[in-house]
């Protein structure tokens, strides 16, 4: 699971995470909903170590990412034990992020092989057997140039799958694809939802989607969750102002 106590992050004075709290237990499937510029996409990012916070404590898996000192800074855990968190944790972007020049087999090969020291034989068949997956395998040994936007990032839903993450985390991974090529992504979600063996946070505008893959939502606001619970609850009958206001704007 994945653990944010106190998490702060400032860019300037711009304050986009604001002593915020965050669990999402094992397995568990939880959605981030909220407007534009809100920092939904900093929360991803921070438990990717992407981006350090300025204070808090940020756990996967039971492990700190980083060490409060007395006088309140942030030390980041060693680099390798950074390395071995972060190797649990599989991050899907909204603008795919392959490798242009490599086929969408060698862009599903690569990290097992550089991160992982897996084979070539081994890191091939894995390969395969996620593209199959999520219906690419006839397209092994197309660059990403060849693919439609759905394909591309059906390729990088398969990529960061290649090490067994425990934690996943995707971010609007459906909001730079024509609506013709939205479903068959969130099909993939789906079936790996259905695994039920995941830990998913996902960042959508989808509403529909969010309310059939969620366990729990989660409203964010001004940098904080300002309202969470199912999906019928949240996204059905919510409590908060800015929530309803919000949901009005999206549908
Ligand atoms: P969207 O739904 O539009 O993707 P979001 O909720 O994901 O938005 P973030 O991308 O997390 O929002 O950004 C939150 C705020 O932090 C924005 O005001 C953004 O401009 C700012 N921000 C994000 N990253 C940086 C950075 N590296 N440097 C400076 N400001 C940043």
């Amino acid at each position: 699971g994945v653990r944010f106590r106190g998490v702060t992050k400032a860019f300037g004075a711009n304050v986009v995470l604001r002593d915020l709290d965050l669990d999402v237990a094992p397995a568990e499937r939880v959605v981030v909903i909220g407007p534009s510029g809100s920092g939904k996409t900093t929360i991803l990012r921070t438990t990717m170590t992407l981006e350090r916070p300025d204070s808090g404590t940020i756990e996967i898996g039971g492990r700190h990412l980083y060490h409060e000192e007395s006088d309140g800074r942030l030390r980041p855990a060693r680099e390798k034990h950074i390395r071995e968190v972060r190797s649990d944790v599989g991050m899907v972007f909204q603008h795919f992020n392959l490798f242009p020049h490599l086929t969408a087999l060698e862009n599903v090969m690569l990290a097992p092989m550089k991160v992982h020291g897996k084979s070539r034989e081994e890191a091939r068949d894995r390969g395969m057997y996620l593209l199959d997956t999520v219906g690419l395998a006839h397209a092994a040994n197309q660059t990403p140039g060849q693919l439609s936007g759905g394909q591309k990032q059906r390729v990088a839903i398969a990529r960061s799958c290649a090490c067994e993450p425990k934690v996943m985390l995707f971010d609007e991974v459906t909001s730079a694809l024509d609506p013709e090529l939205v479903g068959e992504v969130l099909s993939v979600l789906r079936d790996i939802a259905a695994l039920g063996t995941t830990t998913m946070l996902l960042v959508t505008h989808e509403m529909g989607f969010a309310s059939e893959i969620a366990d729990r939502v989660l409203m964010f606001d001004d940098g904080q969750v300002i309202e969470q619970g199912p999906p019928d609850q949240v996204l059905g009958d919510p409590r908060h102002e800015r929530t309803k206001a919000f949901l009005g704007a999206v549908r």
